[in-house]
Protein backbone atom coordinates (compact mmCIF):
# COMPACT_ATOMS: atom_id res chain seq x y z
CA UNK A 1 0.00 0.00 0.00
CA UNK A 2 1.24 3.47 -0.97
CA UNK A 3 -0.27 5.66 1.66
CA UNK A 4 -2.64 4.08 4.63
CA UNK A 5 -4.43 6.05 6.86
CA UNK A 6 -6.01 5.16 10.00
CA UNK A 7 -8.40 6.69 11.97
CA UNK A 8 -7.15 10.35 11.39
CA UNK A 9 -8.71 13.30 13.32
CA UNK A 10 -7.95 16.71 12.97
CA UNK A 11 -9.50 20.32 13.24
CA UNK A 12 -8.28 23.81 14.22
CA UNK A 13 -8.22 25.27 17.44
CA UNK A 14 -11.66 23.93 19.33
CA UNK A 15 -12.79 22.97 15.87
CA UNK A 16 -13.10 19.39 15.11
CA UNK A 17 -13.09 18.66 11.61
CA UNK A 18 -11.79 15.02 10.86
CA UNK A 19 -13.81 12.85 12.89
CA UNK A 20 -11.61 9.28 12.57
CA UNK A 21 -10.76 9.04 8.55
CA UNK A 22 -9.76 5.50 7.66
CA UNK A 23 -8.60 5.26 4.16
CA UNK A 24 -5.79 3.37 1.41
CA UNK A 25 -3.93 4.48 -2.00
CA UNK A 26 -2.96 1.58 -3.82
CA UNK A 27 0.11 1.53 -5.43
CA UNK A 28 0.00 3.24 -9.14
CA UNK A 29 -3.36 4.28 -9.04
CA UNK A 30 -5.44 7.17 -8.66
CA UNK A 31 -7.89 7.83 -5.44
CA UNK A 32 -10.32 10.44 -5.06
CA UNK A 33 -11.11 12.05 -2.13
CA UNK A 34 -15.11 13.79 -3.38
CA UNK A 35 -17.21 16.08 -1.32
CA UNK A 36 -19.11 19.48 -0.87
CA UNK A 37 -17.49 22.83 0.19
CA UNK A 38 -16.51 22.62 3.76
CA UNK A 39 -16.43 19.11 4.34
CA UNK A 40 -12.88 18.45 5.37
CA UNK A 41 -10.92 17.60 1.84
CA UNK A 42 -8.28 19.97 2.34
CA UNK A 43 -7.74 19.58 5.93
CA UNK A 44 -7.55 15.77 5.11
CA UNK A 45 -4.50 16.71 2.72
CA UNK A 46 -2.82 18.92 5.20
CA UNK A 47 -3.48 16.83 7.82
CA UNK A 48 -1.47 14.08 5.86
CA UNK A 49 1.15 16.37 5.30
CA UNK A 50 1.59 17.85 8.67
CA UNK A 51 1.06 21.59 8.07
CA UNK A 52 -1.56 20.67 10.05
CA UNK A 53 -1.18 19.09 12.93
CA UNK A 54 -3.26 15.71 13.24
CA UNK A 55 -4.94 15.33 16.56
CA UNK A 56 -5.02 11.21 16.28
CA UNK A 57 -4.59 9.05 14.02
CA UNK A 58 -2.36 6.98 11.59
CA UNK A 59 -0.36 8.15 8.44
CA UNK A 60 1.46 5.34 6.65
CA UNK A 61 3.57 5.77 3.94
CA UNK A 62 5.07 2.77 1.98
CA UNK A 63 4.15 0.55 5.41
CA UNK A 64 6.05 3.32 7.34
CA UNK A 65 4.55 5.17 10.26
CA UNK A 66 5.25 8.71 9.41
CA UNK A 67 2.73 10.91 11.28
CA UNK A 68 4.92 12.67 13.29
CA UNK A 69 7.50 13.40 10.66
CA UNK A 70 7.38 17.62 10.09
CA UNK A 71 6.00 18.58 6.23
CA UNK A 72 9.68 19.11 5.01
CA UNK A 73 10.68 15.25 6.50
CA UNK A 74 7.16 13.92 4.40
CA UNK A 75 8.71 15.39 1.39
CA UNK A 76 11.69 13.76 1.51
CA UNK A 77 10.23 10.53 2.30
CA UNK A 78 8.03 10.74 -0.94
CA UNK A 79 4.70 12.89 -0.22
CA UNK A 80 4.43 16.01 -2.11
CA UNK A 81 1.46 18.13 -2.02
CA UNK A 82 0.11 20.63 -4.67
CA UNK A 83 -2.06 22.85 -2.93
CA UNK A 84 -5.33 24.64 -3.38
CA UNK A 85 -4.66 28.10 -5.13
CA UNK A 86 -1.17 26.69 -6.48
CA UNK A 87 0.71 29.17 -4.93
CA UNK A 88 3.25 29.87 -7.56
CA UNK A 89 5.78 32.50 -7.43
CA UNK A 90 4.52 34.65 -9.58
CA UNK A 91 7.50 37.02 -10.50
CA UNK A 92 9.62 33.52 -11.05
CA UNK A 93 10.08 31.44 -14.53
CA UNK A 94 8.61 28.86 -15.09
CA UNK A 95 11.98 26.96 -14.83
CA UNK A 96 12.31 28.95 -12.04
CA UNK A 97 9.93 27.52 -10.08
CA UNK A 98 10.43 24.15 -10.96
CA UNK A 99 13.56 24.22 -9.70
CA UNK A 100 12.64 25.43 -6.39
CA UNK A 101 10.68 22.17 -6.17
CA UNK A 102 13.43 20.04 -6.49
CA UNK A 103 14.84 21.40 -2.59
CA UNK A 104 15.41 18.05 -1.11
CA UNK A 105 18.66 16.54 -1.58
CA UNK A 106 17.37 13.67 -3.29
CA UNK A 107 15.60 15.66 -5.56
CA UNK A 108 18.40 18.24 -6.29
CA UNK A 109 20.71 15.08 -7.06
CA UNK A 110 17.87 14.17 -9.87
CA UNK A 111 16.98 17.78 -10.94
CA UNK A 112 17.95 17.65 -14.29
CA UNK A 113 16.00 14.48 -14.94
CA UNK A 114 13.29 15.60 -13.33
CA UNK A 115 12.87 18.53 -15.22
CA UNK A 116 12.69 16.37 -18.89
CA UNK A 117 10.32 14.23 -16.79
CA UNK A 118 7.85 17.12 -16.35
CA UNK A 119 8.50 18.86 -19.99
CA UNK A 120 7.95 15.73 -21.49
CA UNK A 121 4.35 15.85 -19.50
CA UNK A 122 3.88 19.15 -19.87
CA UNK A 123 5.28 20.10 -22.94
CA UNK A 124 3.36 23.86 -23.26
CA UNK A 125 5.70 24.24 -19.59
CA UNK A 126 8.69 23.59 -21.92
CA UNK A 127 7.87 26.02 -24.57
CA UNK A 128 7.17 28.91 -22.10
CA UNK A 129 9.83 28.06 -19.73
CA UNK A 130 11.36 31.41 -19.17
CA UNK A 131 8.17 33.23 -18.92
CA UNK A 132 7.19 34.88 -15.39
CA UNK A 133 4.84 32.18 -13.57
CA UNK A 134 2.39 35.06 -13.01
CA UNK A 135 1.60 35.44 -16.60
CA UNK A 136 0.87 32.62 -17.36
CA UNK A 137 -2.86 30.98 -17.71
CA UNK A 138 -4.89 29.43 -15.33
CA UNK A 139 -4.20 26.02 -16.52
CA UNK A 140 -0.46 26.89 -17.41
CA UNK A 141 -0.38 27.56 -13.83
CA UNK A 142 -2.18 24.27 -12.53
CA UNK A 143 0.10 22.16 -14.69
CA UNK A 144 3.20 24.15 -13.20
CA UNK A 145 2.10 23.84 -10.05
CA UNK A 146 1.72 19.88 -10.56
CA UNK A 147 5.02 20.02 -11.93
CA UNK A 148 7.20 22.11 -9.38
CA UNK A 149 5.30 19.09 -6.84
CA UNK A 150 6.67 16.23 -9.26
CA UNK A 151 10.29 17.49 -9.26
CA UNK A 152 10.31 16.37 -5.29
CA UNK A 153 9.83 13.05 -7.01
CA UNK A 154 7.36 11.85 -4.73
CA UNK A 155 5.70 8.32 -4.41
CA UNK A 156 2.36 9.87 -3.53
CA UNK A 157 1.24 13.10 -4.54
CA UNK A 158 -1.61 15.14 -3.12
CA UNK A 159 -3.63 17.11 -5.31
CA UNK A 160 -6.24 19.55 -3.92
CA UNK A 161 -8.52 20.73 -6.54
CA UNK A 162 -7.24 21.11 -9.85
CA UNK A 163 -9.87 22.11 -11.74
CA UNK A 164 -11.08 24.68 -9.50
CA UNK A 165 -11.59 27.91 -11.89
CA UNK A 166 -10.88 26.35 -15.18
CA UNK A 167 -12.65 25.61 -18.58
CA UNK A 168 -13.97 22.26 -19.01
CA UNK A 169 -11.88 21.41 -22.07
CA UNK A 170 -8.93 22.83 -19.71
CA UNK A 171 -9.72 20.50 -17.16
CA UNK A 172 -10.39 17.36 -19.60
CA UNK A 173 -6.71 17.83 -20.58
CA UNK A 174 -5.32 18.54 -17.01
CA UNK A 175 -7.06 15.43 -16.04
CA UNK A 176 -5.70 13.19 -19.52
CA UNK A 177 -2.10 14.49 -17.83
CA UNK A 178 -2.73 13.39 -14.55
CA UNK A 179 -3.71 10.04 -15.33
CA UNK A 180 -0.78 9.28 -16.78
CA UNK A 181 0.96 9.84 -13.57
CA UNK A 182 -0.25 6.49 -12.10
CA UNK A 183 2.24 4.51 -14.36
CA UNK A 184 5.17 6.40 -12.27
CA UNK A 185 3.07 6.86 -8.77
CA UNK A 186 0.30 7.12 -6.65
CA UNK A 187 -2.43 10.03 -6.39
CA UNK A 188 -4.57 11.29 -3.92
CA UNK A 189 -7.11 13.57 -5.85
CA UNK A 190 -9.11 15.95 -3.61
CA UNK A 191 -12.18 17.52 -6.00
CA UNK A 192 -15.34 18.99 -5.81
CA UNK A 193 -15.88 18.35 -9.67
CA UNK A 194 -17.17 14.24 -9.35
CA UNK A 195 -17.70 13.54 -12.83
CA UNK A 196 -14.36 14.21 -13.60
CA UNK A 197 -12.35 13.29 -11.05
CA UNK A 198 -14.24 9.42 -11.08
CA UNK A 199 -13.36 9.39 -14.94
CA UNK A 200 -9.60 9.06 -14.04
CA UNK A 201 -10.04 7.45 -10.54
CA UNK A 202 -8.88 3.80 -9.65
CA UNK A 203 -11.30 4.12 -6.53
CA UNK A 204 -13.27 7.05 -4.39
CA UNK A 205 -13.95 7.56 -1.50
CA UNK A 206 -17.03 10.47 -0.02
CA UNK A 207 -16.02 13.00 2.67
CA UNK A 208 -19.45 14.45 3.90
CA UNK A 209 -19.18 16.37 7.54
CA UNK A 210 -15.31 15.09 8.11
CA UNK A 211 -16.80 11.83 7.93
CA UNK A 212 -16.27 9.05 4.73
CA UNK A 213 -20.06 8.16 4.03
CA UNK A 214 -19.31 6.12 1.03
CA UNK A 215 -16.32 4.73 -0.74
CA UNK A 216 -16.30 2.20 -3.95
CA UNK A 217 -14.89 2.38 -7.88
CA UNK A 218 -15.73 4.99 -10.10
CA UNK A 219 -18.70 2.65 -11.42
CA UNK A 220 -20.41 1.54 -7.78
CA UNK A 221 -20.65 5.17 -7.12
CA UNK A 222 -21.79 6.41 -10.37
CA UNK A 223 -24.78 4.22 -9.99
CA UNK A 224 -25.07 5.35 -6.24
CA UNK A 225 -28.39 7.01 -5.64
CA UNK A 226 -27.09 9.43 -2.94
CA UNK A 227 -23.85 10.09 -5.54
CA UNK A 228 -25.77 10.67 -8.64
CA UNK A 229 -28.43 13.15 -6.82
CA UNK A 230 -26.38 15.19 -4.45
CA UNK A 231 -23.02 15.14 -7.09
CA UNK A 232 -23.70 14.16 -10.54
CA UNK A 233 -27.26 16.39 -11.23
CA UNK A 234 -28.92 13.05 -12.54
P1 LIG B 1 -13.42 23.45 0.15
O1 LIG B 1 -13.63 22.65 -1.07
O2 LIG B 1 -14.39 24.56 0.31
O3 LIG B 1 -11.99 23.86 0.37
P2 LIG B 1 -13.00 21.33 2.03
O4 LIG B 1 -13.79 20.08 1.97
O5 LIG B 1 -11.63 21.31 1.49
O6 LIG B 1 -13.83 22.47 1.34
P3 LIG B 1 -11.82 22.35 4.41
O7 LIG B 1 -11.17 23.49 3.70
O8 LIG B 1 -10.99 21.23 4.84
O9 LIG B 1 -13.00 21.79 3.53
O10 LIG B 1 -12.61 22.95 5.64
C1 LIG B 1 -13.30 22.14 6.58
C2 LIG B 1 -13.79 23.01 7.74
O11 LIG B 1 -12.68 23.52 8.45
C3 LIG B 1 -14.62 24.19 7.34
O12 LIG B 1 -15.67 24.33 8.25
C4 LIG B 1 -13.66 25.36 7.44
O13 LIG B 1 -14.33 26.55 7.76
C5 LIG B 1 -12.76 24.93 8.55
N1 LIG B 1 -11.41 25.49 8.42
C6 LIG B 1 -10.58 25.33 7.37
N2 LIG B 1 -9.40 25.95 7.56
C7 LIG B 1 -9.47 26.51 8.78
C8 LIG B 1 -8.58 27.31 9.57
N3 LIG B 1 -7.34 27.61 9.14
N4 LIG B 1 -9.01 27.72 10.78
C9 LIG B 1 -10.24 27.41 11.23
N5 LIG B 1 -11.14 26.66 10.54
C10 LIG B 1 -10.76 26.23 9.34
Amino acid sequence: MALRITQLSSGYGKLQVLFGLTFEVGNNSIVSLLGPNGAGKTTTLLSIMGVVKPWGGKVELGGVDVTSAPPYKKVELGLSLVPEGRRLFPEMTVEENLLMGAYTKRAREKARDSLEFVYSLFPRLKERRRQKAGTMSGGEQQMLAIARALMARPRVLLIDEPSAGLAPKVVADLFQTISQLRSEMSVLLVEQNVAVALEISDYAYVLENGRIVLQGTPSELAENQHVKRAYLGV
